[in-house]
């Protein structure tokens, strides 16, 4: 996704925007259709969900709806396993073109390969895949659950893929199997570096550091606590310190200050892959784009039943296990 990728239509005037938001709903009481929302979406979106999550929370959410149309507001994936989760139900994603980088590093073939070279071993796919990847693994874990889930397997040898620095923090709290990592990342995350986030503690020395396991090891190095979003979530709004270094995407900002508007939430400024601060493909999801979305019915996912169907044992084995 290179740096032209279309952030905003237009600006919305403050009215422009309670009006859509307004329509956006009505339009979703009509059609007994549901919002869902990742924690990384505009302020604007995350306004007209029904829920906002992580991707742990958003997959149950899907699984367990009784609604008739899913309008997701995250990136490809996440709508991907919506759909498996709910196969009759219609889901929508706003913006097509906002797919995750990360999950676009590893390929159905490439894990293939792996599995011809480590027959023995268990495959754990994060969440962040494609739904041709998950079909080929045996387990899919969040960055909630990974570390709880992968203690419970069976086998010594774990393949995980795709994101290299969230398996190597798994790794160390699972230090009695050997772990083969895939060398995929999150370009958002592994921008931040080790000398950014010193210099923040520097400036804030009674801060607290969370830190998303996404990031490098050596910023993992710098944290007092390491957690998923959710985790995060948690932490930063309940630890006594009164400000904290919050090392993630900063879409989160918004929900922390609406948790606990007491606390002082310090986010890093380091420009990443799109020349932003945050994940430019889930500022791909506009109001406007929600609005057309719900309005026409467009951007159906659809993916072919069998993957669906492979796809959908390593999910549910995971909400199970999790
Ligand atoms: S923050 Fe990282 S993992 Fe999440 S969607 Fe963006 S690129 Fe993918």
């Amino acid at each position: 996704m290179g740096a032209g990728f279309e952030l905003q239509e237009k600006e919305l005037t403050p009215q422009e925007i309670k009006n859509l938001q307004r329509k956006i709903r009505r339009l979703v009481e009509e059609k007994n259709a549901v919002i869902l929302a990742h924690y990384y979406q505009r302020p604007e979106v995350q306004d007209i969900a029904d829920f906002i999550g992580d991707s742990l929370e958003l997959s149950r959410k899907a699984a367990t709806t009784d609604a008739d149309i899913i309008v997701f507001c995250g990136v490809r994936f996440m709508c991907e396993t919506a759909k498996i989760l709910s196969p009759h139900k219609k889901v929508l994603h706003p913006n097509p073109e906002s797919g995750c980088p990360m999950a676009d590093m590893v390929r159905a073939d490439q894990v293939r390969d792996l599995r011809r070279k480590y027959p023995d071993a268990e495959f754990v796919a994060y969440i962040n895949t494609t739904a041709d990847v998950k079909a080929e693994v045996d387990i899919c874990v969040t960055s909630a659950n990974a570390p709880k889930i992968i203690k419970k397997l069976k086998s010594k040898k774990i393949v995980f893929l795709p994101d290299q620095a969230l398996g190597e923090w798994i790794s160390r709290q699972v230090p009695d199997k050997e772990f083969i990592l895939w060398k995929g990342f999150c370009p958002p995350h592994f921008e931040f570096t080790a000398r950014e986030v010193s210099k923040l503690k520097e400036k804030y020395p009674d801060a607290k550091v969370a830190v998303h396991p996404e990031c490098h090891p050596k910023v993992i190095e710098l944290a007092d606590f390491v957690g998923s979003t959710s985790q995060i979530i948690k932490y930063a709004t309940s630890v006594e310190s009164r400000k904290v270094i919050v090392i993630t995407e900063v879409g989160l900002k918004y929900t922390l200050q609406k948790i606990n508007p007491y606390k002082e939430y310090i986010f890093p400024e380091s420009m990443n892959y799109c020349g932003t601060v945050y994940c430019c493909t889930m500022k791909g999801i506009t109001l406007p784009k929600v609005y057309e979305t719900v309005k026409n019915e467009t951007n159906e996912v659809l993916l072919p039943p069998d993957i669906m169907e492979r796809a959908r044992k390593p999910i549910e084995k995971m909400l199970a296990m999790s």
